[in-house]
Formats: structure tokens, sequence, C-alpha cells
């Protein structure tokens, strides 16, 4: 084709100008916008093939020792010395196993899922959000009572791993080494410890469903969750390498720890063991065998060989989640005033005062939270908009403006 000497043409394709809906200029050349948006999606491709074998690189070489995911995990985790421990030292190794090139061996090191004992806003769900952030692996969270056994009202086994998908972009690669977070593991435990007098819809079925997730096997998963949708393609998916994590308050296993105790106790022991016992802690002493007479299957039990658990959250500890971690609570308050230009800070007093209530009104670390935000509620609504660059929230004001909400809550 002949071009036109008072055309101008995109450098890249050659269109004239005439024929684009849009030509962008460069000092020398010119591209029009089909070309520009072709560019795009190059660029786009690379860089998602660059990111993915960041992420490869990640477990090949830089792969954090168990110390260094403690170290992360202290910087947004207040206590919890056990879980810590036992959490970094079984992500390691199952990233490790990972990398294991194959078995030639014979030496096939098998996955170690783990469970996590602990009253509820202990940490457990932070725990192992810290740990896939870090990681930079998928990390869904599913909670284990929307769970039921095929065919009954509810959400199937297989959707936990939609979840998965979904947080990894439907990327199935990424989401076979991800990291899933199975909450309330507890509540689907046997209601009775005889084994299926009758059906349990909501107990043993979905634990005999969650196994073969456990376990490793190719699972096919319905990519929009549920059952709303016969018609989706279902993507195949292989557990193998996804890590899971249960975790559950187990309320009232304490008894079961202190019969076993109990039962040795009468044995030659019974002397040494209780002076040992610390009878306001009976979780540290927890073992598969009482998560079995709690009502779990002991296969489901023997896929989740780390088995470990949290400490209640003293006063102490709750005034350091306050202050200490990275994202702590009062940092995100400072920065958020601070986008306003307004100077905020809170007194040590303030800051018992909040602890107080939440241990009052036995919300634990989660409290907290609600607790400082109904109070600044207030300072939020109207600084914005005011002309006063500093506050300083002490105890004063703290009571002040709960007192407020606590006379609206009992309108
Ligand atoms: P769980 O899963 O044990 O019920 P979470 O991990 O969801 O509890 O904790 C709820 C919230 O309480 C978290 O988002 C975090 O802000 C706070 N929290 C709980 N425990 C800790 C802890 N040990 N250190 C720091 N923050 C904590």
């Amino acid at each position: 084709m002949a071009k036109k000497k008072d055309e101008e043409y995109c450098s890249f394709c050659g269109a004239p100008r005439s024929q684009t809906n849009l030509m962008l200029e460069g000092i020398n050349a010119l591209i029009c916008d089909e070309c520009a948006r072709r560019a795009g999606e190059v660029i786009e491709e690379a860089l998602h093939k660059a990111n993915q074998s960041a992420a490869e690189k990640l477990t090949k070489e830089a792969l954090p020792h168990p110390i260094e995911i403690k170290d992360f995990l202290d910087s947004y985790v207040i206590g919890q010395e056990d879980a810590k421990r036992f959490l970094s030292v079984a992500v390691y190794n199952h990233y490790k196993r990972l990398l294991q090139n194959d078995d030639k061996d014979g030496v096939e090191i098998e996955k170690s899922n783990i469970i996590m004992v602990g009253s509820t806003g202990t940490g457990k769900t932070l725990l192992a959000r810290t740990i896939a952030k870090m990681l930079h692996v998928p990390f869904a969270v599913v909670d284990a009572t929307v769970l039921t056994e095929a065919g009954y009202v509810g959400e199937d086994i297989e959707s936990i791993l939609t979840r998965l998908l979904q947080a990894a972009d439907y990327d199935v690669k990424q989401a076979e080494r991800g990291i899933v977070f199975i909450d309330e593991i507890d509540k689907i435990a046997r209601k009775s410890d005889n084994p299926s007098i009758t059906r349990d819809v909501s107990g043993e079925g979905v634990q005999q469903g969650l196994l073969k997730l456990l376990e490793g096997s190719v699972v096919n998963v319905p990519p929009q969750g549920g059952r709303k949708h016969p018609e989706q393609k279902m993507i195949p998916v292989d557990t193998k390498h996804i890590l899971f994590i249960c975790a559950g308050a187990f309320d009232g296993i304490e008894k079961k720890i202190a019969q076993r105790l109990n039962t040795r106790m009468v044995g030659y022991t019974a002397g040494l063991q209780n002076k040992k016992i610390d009878r306001e802690n009976m979780l540290r002493y927890i073992r598969p065998q009482d998560l079995k007479s709690y009502g779990l299957i002991p296969e489901i039990i023997g896929r989740l060989p780390i088995l470990t658990h949290l400490e209640p959250l003293d006063r102490t500890a709750l005034r350091n989640i306050m202050t200490e971690p990275k994202n702590a609570i009062t940092k995100q308050y400072e920065k958020l005033f601070a986008m306003d230009g307004i100077k905020l800070s809170f007194t040590p007093d303030m800051l018992d005062f909040v602890v107080d209530k939440a241990v009052e009104f036995k919300l634990g670390a989660r409290g907290l939270r609600s607790i400082v935000e109904t109070i600044m509620m207030d300072a939020m609504f109207t600084m914005p908009s005011g002309k006063k660059k500093t506050l300083v929230v002490d105890k004063a004001y703290a009571e002040a403006h709960l007192a407020v909400d606590e006379l609206l809550q009992e309108d």
C-alpha cells in the first residue's frame, strides 16, 4: 500500500491515522490504540510470568528457616510461643517437602497438616494468615460449621478449595501450594463417642469427606462454589501439597485432658505428675487421644500430626496487642489521623482502661478494636472538618466516650 505524504502512520503496524481511533505520539514514533493495547497485554503476561517465577524462587532458594518464620510471626502476633515454634517448624518442613525431588531414594516426607487448639480470639487465624503473608502463598479461611455431606443443606466439602482457587485468582498451580485454614473444626466432632449409631449429617460424614482432602488427592472443584451453578465446569485440584491448618476452641476438652491425666496419675508417677500440672492451663497437656475423646475420628487425627495449643491471653498480652504488633490498633488510628494532619496519641492509662473493659465484657483481643472504635468515633466524625491538630486520648476521654455509647445501647 502506497503511503500518502501528508498522512501519519503507526510506527508499529503501519496503520494510517485515519483508520485508527487514537494515535499516541512519542519523540520519533507514533503508536495506534490497537498496538498500545496489544503491548499492554504482552507486558501483563510477562509480568505475570515473572511474578510466578518469583513465587517459585521463594520456595527453592529463599525458603525462610524456622527461626526466621518465628521472628516474622513475632512482629504480628503477641505471645503464643509454643504455637509459633510448632507452626514455624511445620511450615518449613511442609515447603521443604514440596521441594524434594520425588522419592528416588524411597524416602517420602509425609505431609504434616496442623491442628491448633485454643479459645476463640487468641490468634489462631492471625498466625495462619501471617504465615501465608510471609510466604506469598494463596490463603483461604473456611468455617467447618457450614460444611455438610454432599446431598445435605450446606456447603459441599469441595467448596473449601473454591475459596483457595479464588484467593489464587484461579491459578491452579499456585492454589496447589497454598494454605487452607479450617476454623471451628471442633464443631464437626462426632456427637457421641459411639461411632455411627445413626447418621450424623454434620459430624462424622463431614470428617470422612475432609479426609480425602487432607491426605492429598485430586478433587473436582466447582469454580463458583455452591450448588447453584450445576452447569459450571469443574476444575481438578491436587491437594497433595496444600497445607491444611485446622483450628478449634474445643470447649470442655480440659475435662477430657484432666480425666486422662488423672487415670495415669493412679500409677507410680502420681506424686510427680501432681506437682507439675498447671491446672489453669490444661490445654498445654493436650494429646491426640484427647481429640479422639472429643469426637474427632482417628483417621482425621492421623492426618493432622502437628498438634499445638494457644494460651489464653492475659492482661499483659492484651495490653501489648494494642501497641506492639506491626499493625497494632493504636498505630492504625495514629496513621488514620495523620492523614488528616492530626497528631493522635494514647496515654498508658487509656490503654489500661481499654484492657479493663475488654476483660470486663469478656471480649478478649477481638473486643479491643471495637472498644477503641467506639471511643474514637466522635473524633473521627468531627476532627477532619475542625481546626484542632492534636488529640491526646486519655482515660477520662475514653470513659466519657465509651459511656455515651453504653447509654445509647440501653435505649
Ligand atoms: P481466633 O482465630 O483464635 O479466634 P483471631 O486470630 O481471629 O482469633 O484473633 C482475632 C483478632 O484478635 C485478631 O485479628 C487480632 O487483631 C487479635 N489477636 C488475637 N490474638 C492475638 C495475638 N496473640 N497477638 C496479636 N493480636 C491478636
